[in-house]
């Protein structure tokens, strides 16, 4: 069966397995060519299955010969006109090229935010993975989250607070830069939003671990998060979304003082903003990115997810170049926030219409393109789109 790329809106609603197993290879052998590091061995990662996620495993994985666990929500083929998640295939194929290279890749798909799946995790440490982590990474991106200690189910909304946004995004399945306008947050949203995307789970993931005796001495903890410059500011770092991170933040201070006793750290590393499933739903976000990414670009500067994860392994988390900002967080997005960059994007970000957003005045293909990879379809190195949904159905994560 052939597949081809379906769009509603900016979310996908195809995949192609074979461009999934291309991209994962291509994200590996990106690591492969910077050579190897002295980092992680024993990695947990929480949203282990697309863009920052998949990108810290391959870069613990073959840059730093990490044997890994991996945790993600995703589901599998059905039949022919349900394929399953492109997450589920980079499960997939993450673990056999792992596994090919002698490393342990366990993968296990369910509600990170569950009490079941925090003891499944914990058993599989103790009793299969050498009986500890040195690293646990939360890149967990999530619309939904139920409180486990109280049965409440939460919902993240990512809206501005206080006031009214509008401005323009862009519509990848009809190709249209179109006006949006968002609605501020109810108090109810925002709390909906810190509860899901917060790190209050985070926190109870350590506890838990720690608790169990599965953390090493040394353990280093880090959540990702994100600040952008002033003209994303009212939908995202000053909105629901900036706050449930702001929460994050105590939370990384908590864990800290948790850690305390095995010389251990909790870090924030504020990330760059990337194309990913969950970026790409962000009001008004991407038309910013399209605009950024020409930038840096032409600047020698642009980063996917891996770049931006195995330079921070590297360099920041494993590395001598931390550059810890005064709330002691991790700051790889500086490349992003240069003054000089952030003056050309907003030259370029005033120059955009609906008639020349496409052409090469901005960097709408290259966005197009790395949205389309995430789903495995227009991969580099990849040109088959044929599937056996039948040999799909027997592989397992
Ligand atoms: P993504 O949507 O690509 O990946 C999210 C991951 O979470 C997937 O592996 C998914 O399976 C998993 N997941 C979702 N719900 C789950 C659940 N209930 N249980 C288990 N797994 C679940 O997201 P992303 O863009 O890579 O974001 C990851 C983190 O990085 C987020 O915290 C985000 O705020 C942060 N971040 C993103 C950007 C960006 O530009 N995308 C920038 C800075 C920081």
């Amino acid at each position: 069966m052939k597949v081809e790329m379906k769009l509603k809106g900016n979310m996908a609603r195809s995949v192609n397995p074979n461009g999934c197993k291309q991209e994962v290879l291509n994200q590996i052998n990106y690591v492969k060519k910077q050579g190897d590091y002295e980092g992680t061995k024993k990695a947990l990662v929480l949203g282990a299955s697309s863009s920052y996620g998949l990108a810290s495993r391959i870069t613990a994985a073959f840059g730093s010969h990490a044997d890994t666990i991996g945790v993600s929500f995703e589901r599998g083929p059905k039949d022919e006109t349900m394929l399953g998640t492109a997450g589920w295939y980079n499960n997939i194929f993450f673990k056999e090229f792992a596994e090919k290279e002698g490393l342990i890749a366990k993968n296990f798909i369910g509600d990170a935010f569950s009490l079941e799946m925090k003891e499944q995790v914990i058993d599989y440490i103790k009793q299969e993975f050498g009986g500890e982590i040195d690293l646990l990474v939360y890149s967990l991106a999530a619309p939904k989250r139920t409180d486990y200690k109280t049965g409440i189910t939460y919902s993240s909304a990512l809206k501005p607070i206080g006031q009214e946004v509008s401005g323009e995004n862009i519509n990848l399945e009809k190709e249209e830069l179109f006006i949006q306008t968002v609605e501020p947050a109810t108090e109810e949203e925002i709390e909906g939003t810190v509860k899901v995307m917060g790190g209050e789970d985070w926190e109870w993931w350590v506890e838990l671990l720690k608790e169990a005796g599965c953390l090493a001495e040394g353990f280093k903890t880090v959540l990702y998060s994100y600040i952008g410059p002033d003209v994303t500011h009212a939908f995202y770092h000053d909105g629901s979304l900036g706050v449930a991170k702001e929460q994050a933040e105590e939370s990384s201070k908590r864990i800290n003082k948790n850690l305390k006793s095995l010389n251990g750290e909790s870090l924030i590393c504020v990330s760059k903003a990337v194309t990913t499933k969950a970026s790409v739903v962000i009001p008004i976000l991407p038309k910013y990115l399209i605009c950024l990414y020409k930038v840096m670009q032409e600047m020698n500067l642009h980063e996917t997810p891996i770049m931006h994860k195995d330079r921070i392994f590297r360099t920041m988390l494993y590395g001598t170049e931390s550059n810890y900002d005064e709330k002691g967080r991790l700051r790889p997005d500086s490349w992003e926030l240069r003054a000089d960059v952030q003056e050309k994007v907003n030259n370029l970000m005033a120059q955009l219409t609906a008639d020349n957003f496409k052409t090469d005045l901005i960097a709408y293909d290259l966005f197009k393109k790395e949205f389309f990879n995430l789903n495995g379809f227009d991969v580099d190195g990849n040109t088959n789109n044929d599937v056996d949904v039948a040999e799909l159905m027997r592989m397992k994560p």
